[in-house]
């Protein structure tokens, strides 16, 4: 079980599963959304996830269609996007995580939207788009 709370730590909830498919997003919603270069995410069960406190300031941003990026309305913390068409996940942004998690990013995708200034981490994978294995996964 993993726990995660919003930077107020208004919001608290835990995971009760595994994370799938770690990814570092250099997708220019990904880094206007964190701020930074790439946002660090992966799938869980949404039936895994359960929000201790703070539900009433969970907001919601729908930046494309059916894909809604929730987070904390006091501090702004990205918690986790979903999607309408894959309603049994959640895509969780792993810098919300206070445990040590046992799963390791697998690439680094969108990349031709990266940043200029941004090094790409040389170990794992480039990819234009998601990563291959993404597809038939949900
Ligand atoms: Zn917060
Ligand atoms: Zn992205």
């Amino acid at each position: 079980m993993y726990q995660g709370s919003c930077l107020c730590g208004a919001i608290t909830l835990e995971v009760h599963g595994a994370i799938d498919a770690i990814i570092h997003c250099h997708c220019s919603k990904c880094r206007k959304s964190s701020g930074t270069a790439y946002a660090t995410n992966g799938f869980v069960n949404t039936a895994d996830v359960q929000l201790k406190t703070g539900q009433a300031l969970l907001a919601g941003y729908e930046a494309s269609p059916g894909k809604v990026r929730h987070f904390c309305r006091v501090c702004a913390s990205p918690i986790y996007s979903s999607n309408t068409q894959t309603p049994n996940k959640l895509r969780i942004r792993l810098g919300i995580l206070d445990t040590d998690i046992v799963e390791r990013p697998i690439s680094h995708n969108f990349v031709s939207s990266k940043a200029n200034w941004d090094e790409l981490d040389a170990d794992l994978p480039h990819y234009n788009g998601h990563e291959p294995s993404r597809h038939g996964k949900l």
